[in-house]
């Protein structure tokens, strides 16, 4: 038998061993009569019955020797009103009759098999008087008359009452008691060597069977679980849906929906708290009602607390590592940008500058380079002290910040002097861009800046391209400076490309923007 079948039902196999118990109880009865272990209270009745009708016999004959009729009447009339006979009569010889007490039928003759009747003939030394007819009361009792037989009745009532009984009592013993019959052995022996706990259920939650690693939790033989209610131990859900949702193996029984992998804690007074993984899964009866469920449970506390430790320190090197990388971007701030105005300083620059370089020359890109210095500097920081100066400084590099695209690099040079990296761009499209700062810091410096007694403030630049014959770095950056020194020298406020011819630089006076 399956378990499923096995807590489907009990009923059945409890009836047909209780039928064969009672049956077996009836042969012993039968067998107990046959020894004579068994009191035949008919044969009593009729030997004490025989007894009154010779005791009576011999009493009424003394009577009629006598010719004491009224004695006689009075005797036969005792025998009813004591409830010995229900009636009786007596008749004398010539037919005539002395008296008739109680129910009693005159012409009934006494047949050998009726033990309910007797017919007393009345001979006295004188001659025949007459007779006797004692009506008893019927033997049968309490039973009907075909089951009169005393041994008949007794095998009735031991198999009307054993029958139920033992059947009653054998249910209860296949639910709760004795699983064995259902779950042979070597299932058992299978359930023991589990790691795994594993919990048969009937449809009330009762354990039917628990293996070893189950009742291990409650320091109990796993014999002794049976019986008791999974659902009234310490269970909560370790992260529930809701506060009062149901245990798994309630679920699974309630819906019929096996419940897969539900993490429940369990504390025991010995254990304390055990994490486990639940897997339920209903069994239904031939109507497809759930009656019963097998639960496993799998010890997930190791496992749970080891991933929250490394979850807790998996999120504290998370923490330091962008703690490091916000300290690694400063330093690199730090090391590559200048303090005043953000832009790139020289070193960081020059490395940005070579890798251009490297890859322009690689790939045949246009590249340009744009030198800015402020004109009459000095002459600010002396008016007006060297905190405006630097005021100046840092409006100027926002400024040129503004008329670059992203790709493009902006480096403080120098004191009031930058160097500008335009990737791509030939130096027709950098002098737009370096008419456009130019512009921008004459119309807009003293705008940024209070200087009361400077008109104006303005700047010269110098630019050149990968294609005015500058093969390194330093070369590139000596054209732009030379473009820039020519723009100074030409009267400042203007923008100079570089251009060499016959190996001397040369400075063309129509590219600036002001004469
Ligand atoms: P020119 O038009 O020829 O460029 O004239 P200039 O006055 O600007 O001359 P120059 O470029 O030679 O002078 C730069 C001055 O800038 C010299 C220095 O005192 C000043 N300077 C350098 N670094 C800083 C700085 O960080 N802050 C301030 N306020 N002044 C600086
Ligand atoms: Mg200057
Ligand atoms: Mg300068």
């Amino acid at each position: 038998m399956s378990a499923n079948a096995y807590v489907t039902s009990a009923l059945l196999p409890a009836l047909r061993i209780g039928a064969m118990l009672a049956m077996l109880a009836v042969a012993a009865v039968i067998a107990a009569a046959a020894l004579g272990l068994v009191p035949d209270r008919l044969a009593l009745q009729l030997a004490e019955r025989t007894r009154t009708v010779d005791l009576l016999a011999y009493t009424a004959r003394q009577f009629a020797q006598a010719d004491d009729e009224p004695a006689l009447e009075s005797l036969l009339a005792h025998l009813v009103d004591s409830g010995i006979a229900r009636g009786v009569y007596a008749q004398r010889e010539d037919g005539s009759l002395l008296t008739v007490h109680g129910a009693v039928d005159l012409t009934r003759a006494t047949r050998p098999a009726d033990p309910d009747f007797a017919v007393i003939e009345l001979v006295t030394p004188r001659g025949a008087w007459g007779r006797l007819g004692v009506a008893f009361p019927p033997l049968a009792g309490l039973l009907p008359p075909a089951l009169a037989h005393p041994l008949l009745g007794l095998s009735v009532f031991v198999g009307l009452i054993c029958l139920p009984a033992f059947t009653l009592y054998l249910r209860r013993v296949l639910t709760t008691q004795d699983p064995t019959s259902v779950m042979p052995e070597r299932v058992r022996t299978v359930m023991n060597a589990l790691v795994e706990g594993v919990v048969l259920l009937d449809a009330r939650q009762r354990i039917v069977h628990s293996n070893w690693a189950f009742a291990r939790n409650f320091d109990t033989p796993a014999d002794e679980m049976r019986g008791r209610s999974l659902s009234a131990f310490e269970w909560r859900y370790l992260r529930a849906e809701r506060p009062d949702e149901p245990l798994p193996w309630d679920l699974a029984l309630q819906t019929g929906k096996t419940q897969i992998d539900r993490s429940i804690v369990l504390t025991t007074a010995t254990h304390g708290r055990r994490i486990y993984s639940v897997n339920v899964t209903p069994m239904f009866d031939s109507k497809r009602q759930p009656r019963g469920a097998l639960a496993t449970f799998d010890d997930q506390t190791l496992v749970v607390e080891k991933n929250a430790a490394l979850r807790k320190a998996l999120a504290t090197l998370d923490r330091q590592r962008n703690e490091i990388a916000k300290q690694n971007e400063e330093l690199k701030g730090l090391a590559t940008r200048d303090s005043l105005t953000g832009c790139l300083n020289r070193r960081a620059f020059l490395e940005i500058f070579e890798a251009e370089l490297l890859a322009a020359q690689k790939r045949g890109y246009g590249l340009a380079c744009l030198m800015c210095d402020i004109d009459a500097f000095k002459l600010i920081n002396d008016t007006h002290g060297h905190s405006t100066g630097d005021r100046v400084i840092e409006q100027a590099a926002r400024l040129l910040q503004m008329a670059v695209r992203e790709n493009d690099h902006i480096c403080r040079y120098g004191g009031e002097e930058f160097c500008v990296l335009l990737p791509g761009l030939s130096s027709s499209e950098a002098m737009n861009i370096a008419e456009r700062m130019r512009a921008t810091i004459e119309a807009q410096m003293t705008t940024l800046v209070r200087l009361p007694d400077i008109p104006v403030v303005t700047a010269s630049f110098g630019i050149t391209d990968l294609q005015r014959g500058a093969q390194t770095l330093s070369e590139l950056i000596d054209q732009a400076d030379s473009a820039l020194y020519r723009s100074k020298e030409t009267g400042r406020n203007r923008v100079t490309v570089f251009t060499a011819t016959g190996g001397r630089i040369r400075h063309l006076p129509d590219v600036r923007s002001r004469s």
